[in-house]
C-alpha cells in the first residue's frame, strides 16, 4: 500500500471509528439502564394490578357491610330476609352474627347450618374498642379475624340505634372462586398469569392457568396479600415471559441493531479504502503506461530520424545501403503505427465504440490463414508454429478483424514471453459441451498463480524475472483480449506454471448457443 493510501486510510479510520465507538459504548451502557428502568415500571404496573384486586374486594365487602346496616332490629324478621338473602346471593358467606356490645351482649346468628355458626369467636376487645374509635371518627372499618379454615370479617353498626358488632363467616376458597375469580380472569387477560395462594399451607387455591408444581416459577411472580382474607396472597407475571426476560430481550435485540450498524459502517469504511487503493493503483498503472509507450514511441522515431536524416544528407555510398536504410525505416514506422492503433483500439473499446461486425466463421479454416499471415514472424523469431484443427464442426459468429487482433495478441505475447531460441507454440481448436475453445499454448516463461490472477486487468504487467521486465509492453493487450472476448459473447482464460509455459484460451459460444 502506498503512503497516501496508508494515510487516507488511517483518518478516515479516525474520522469514523471514533465517534463510532464513542456512540456504541454509549449506548451499549444505557441498554443496561434502559433495561433496569423498563422492568422497575412493569413492577409498578403488576404492582397496581394487585392493588385493584384488593380495591374490588373492598369495594364488595362495603356493599355487604352497607346492606348489613340498617336502622332496624337484628333479631327482627326483617333482619332475618335481609340476611338470608345476603348469604343466597353470596354462597361464600356461610353465617352472619350480630352481638350486641352493651350489658346484656345479646347475640343473633343466621345461618343455613347450626355448626358452622358455632366457629364464630368473639374479637379482642382492643381491636373492637378501636373500631368504635374510627366509627367515632366516621369510618366504618373491617377488621379480619381467622377461625381455623374459615375468615371472619367484622365491623361495626353505624345506623342501628344499638351499639352493635356484625361478623360474617367466610369461607375463603369460596370467596376467591365466586368473588374474585371473573375479576381475576378479567384483569388477567391473555397477558398475564395470577394465583392465589394459601401463605400457610403454601398451596395454589385459584389460578388463571393450571400450571404442573414443577414448573411454577414463583421468584418470578410479584406478590401482595389480600386484605381481606390475611393468609392469601395473589401472586401476577407476564404470561410467556418475565418483564427481565422481555426487557433483556429487548435490550439484546438493540445491541445486535448497533453492531449490525457498526458492522455496515466499517464494512463501507473497508469498501472506501478499497476504492481509493484501486484507483491509486490503477493511477500508477497508467502512468506507467505512458512511460513505457513513450519509451517504445521513442525507439522507432529515433531510427527513422536518424535514418531519414542519413539519406537526406545524402552519406549514403551504396545503394544496397541506400535500401536498407529504407527498409528499416518502413519497418519502424509499421511498428509505430502498430503502437498508435494499439493505443487507439484500447480507447475505442474502452468507449465501448468499436464496431463488430459479426459473421459466422468456420475455425478450423480462419485459424490457419491467421497463422500463416504471422510466417515470418515467426521465422524471424524462431518460433515452431503447429496448428491442430477439431474434428468437429466449429462454426463461430465472430468479427474477422477483432479476431484476428486477439489472436495476434496471444501469439505476440507467446514470442514475446517465450524462450530466446526454438521456441515451440501450438494452436488448438476443440470442441467442448456448450462452447468452442482456442488455446494458444507456448513453452514460454510461464505466469505465476498469483500473477495469473492479474493479467487481464488493465495496464497490469508483470515485474518479476528479467525477461518480462525487458519486455516492451503496455499491460492493455490481454484486456483488451478479455473485452474483445465478451463482446463475443464469450471469455478468456489462463492455464499456466512459472518456467514451464502458459496456455491462452478462447472460449466462444458454439453458434447454435449464439443463435438462440
Ligand atoms: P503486455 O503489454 O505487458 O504484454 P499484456 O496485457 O499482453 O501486456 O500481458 C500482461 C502480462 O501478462 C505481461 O506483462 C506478461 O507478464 C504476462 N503474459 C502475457 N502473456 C504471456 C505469456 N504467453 N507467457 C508469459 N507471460 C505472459
Amino acid at each position: 500500500m502506498s503512503r497516501t493510501v496508508v494515510r487516507i486510510s488511517i483518518i478516515l479510520l479516525v474520522i469514523v471509528s471514533l465517534p463510532l465507538g464513542f456512540y456504541l459504548t454509549r449506548e451499549l451502557s444505557t441498554l443496561d439502564e434502559n433495561e433496569a428502568m423498563v422492568e422497575r415500571v412493569f413492577d409498578a404496573q403488576l404492582g397496581s394490578i394487585l392493588l385493584s384486586l384488593n380495591q374490588y374486594s373492598e369495594n364488595l365487602v362495603s356493599r355487604w357491610v352497607q346492606s348489613l346496616d340498617q336502622p332496624i332490629a337484628v333479631d327482627g324478621e326483617l333482619m332475618e330476609v335481609l340476611a338470608r338473602n345476603q348469604m343466597d346471593n353470596n354462597p361464600s358467606i356461610e353465617a352472619i352474627r350480630f352481638m350486641g356490645l352493651d350489658w346484656d351482649g345479646a347475640v343473633t346468628t343466621y345461618s343455613e347450618n347450626e355448626t358452622v355458626a358455632l366457629i364464630f369467636e368473639t374479637p379482642p376487645t382492643e381491636t373492637v374498642e378501636k373500631l368504635k374509635e374510627f366509627l367515632a371518627a366516621n369510618y366504618q372499618k373491617v377488621e379480619t379475624l381467622i377461625s381455623g379454615d374459615k375468615t371472619q370479617l367484622y365491623f361495626l353498626l353505624k345506623n342501628n340505634e344499638k351499639q352493635m358488632l356484625c361478623q360474617l363467616l367466610i369461607d375463603p376458597i369460596s370467596y376467591i372462586e365466586q368473588n374474585l375469580g371473573s375479576r381475576i380472569q378479567e384483569v388477567a387477560q391473555d397477558i398475564f398469569y395470577l394465583e392465589i395462594t394459601d401463605t400457610l399451607s403454601n398451596s395454589i387455591v385459584y389460578s388463571t392457568e393450571v400450571i404442573q408444581e414443577h414448573e411454577r416459577e414463583e421468584t418470578k411472580l410479584q406478590k401482595a396479600h389480600l386484605w381481606y382474607l390475611p393468609h392469601y396472597e395473589a401472586g401476577i407475571r407476564l404470561k410467556a415471559k418475565t418483564v427481565k426476560e422481555l426487557a433483556t430481550e429487548r435490550s439484546q435485540q438493540s445491541s445486535y441493531i448497533l453492531w449490525g450498524m457498526a458492522l455496515v459502517v466499517l464494512f463501507g469504511l473497508g469498501f472506501v479504502i478499497w476504492s481509493i487503493r484501486r484507483e491509486m493503483k490503477l493511477a500508477e498503472l497508467k502512468s506507467e503506461f505512458v512511460s513505457n509507450v513513450s519509451h517504445e514511441i521513442r525507439t522507432p522515431l529515433a531510427l527513422i530520424s536518424m535514418y531519414a536524416e542519413t539519406l537526406m544528407l545524402k552519406r549514403v555510398k551504396t545503394e544496397e545501403k541506400q535500401a536498407d536504410y529504407l527498409k528499416t525505416i518502413h519497418h519502424e514506422s509499421n511498428r509505430l503505427a502498430d503502437i498508435v492503433n494499439r493505443i487507439l483500439n484500447f480507447s475505442r473499446i474502452e468507449k465501448n465504440k468499436r464496431k463488430y461486425e459479426f459473421r459466422l466463421h468456420d475455425l478450423n479454416k480462419l485459424v490457419p490463414k491467421i497463422i500463416d499471415s504471422c510466417k515470418k514472424h515467426f521465422e524471424v523469431n524462431d518460433v515452431k508454429c503447429t496448428f491442430l484443427p477439431s474434428d468437429d464442426e466449429v462454426f463461430v459468429m465472430l468479427d474477422k478483424e477483432a479476431f484476428s487482433d486477439m489472436i495476434m495478441n496471444l501469439i505476440d505475447n507467446s514470442i514475446k514471453y517465450g524462450k530466446e531460441k526454438e521456441k515451440r507454440m501450438e494452436v488448438r481448436i476443440l470442441k467442448k459441451k456448450k462452447y468452442i475453445w482456442l488455446e494458444v499454448e507456448d513453452d514460454g516463461i510461464g505466469i505465476s498463480a498469483k500473477n495469473q490472477k492479474y493479467i487481464f486487468d488493465q495496464f497490469y504487467r508483470v515485474t518479476e524475472g528479467d525477461l518480462a521486465q525487458k519486455a516492451k509492453g503496455s499491460g492493455l493487450g490481454l484486456n483488451m483480449v478479455k473485452k474483445m472476448m465478451s463482446a463475443h459473447g464469450g471469455l478468456i482464460a489462463v492455464r499456466s506454471k512459472l518456467g514451464e509455459g502458459s496456455t491462452f484460451i478462447l472460449k466462444f459460444p458454439d453458434k447454435k448457443e449464439n443463435h438462440a
